[in-house]
């Protein structure tokens, strides 16, 4: 049984194909998409779901340790199928977020302050740029493109 079916049991959820799905589309993306964005996906195999759903789906998913959301930037929020520890990077033009992982950035020490204020449950570094498509596009749009 994979870790999707595992929790959903655990937590009673109930396993549907509409559900199944939606947490397929998350998996399978590398961009950490809002509900819209797996909503539209979505629709042509499921015409009838509305973006509500998906969204609560989410919501769900997020509420019972499946998925995680993320930090988005004033965006709609985003989501994320990856638990481990991991970092962000987030391209402030296409918003897409990207994985990285480094060692190094693992042992950052959480100062005395911040530990002594609030509970850390949670350590994750969210870097903010342009990705390399963006960094290219930004080079050559000197004359607009498409
Ligand atoms: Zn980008
Ligand atoms: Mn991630």
């Amino acid at each position: 049984m994979d870790r999707f079916t595992r929790l959903c049991k655990a937590k009673g959820l109930k396993i549907t194909p509409q559900r199944m799905a939606v947490y397929e589309a998350l998996k399978n993306s590398k961009e950490h998409p809002s509900a819209d964005r797996i909503h539209k996906q979505l629709m042509p195999t499921f015409p009838s779901i509305s973006l509500d759903t998906v969204n609560r789906t989410l919501i769900t998913f997020a509420r019972i340790g499946i998925i995680n959301v993320v930090e988005g930037q004033g965006d709609p929020r985003r989501f994320d199928p990856n638990r481990e520890d991991h970092h962000h990077f987030y391209c402030l033009s296409c918003t897409k977020i990207f994985d990285f992982h480094d060692p190094d950035l693992e042992q950052i020490r959480i100062p005395d302050q911040v530990t002594r204020m609030f509970t850390i449950t949670g350590k994750r570094l969210c870097l903010s740029g342009y990705c390399n498509e963006c960094r290219h596009q930004k080079a050559e749009t000197a004359a607009p493109a498409n």
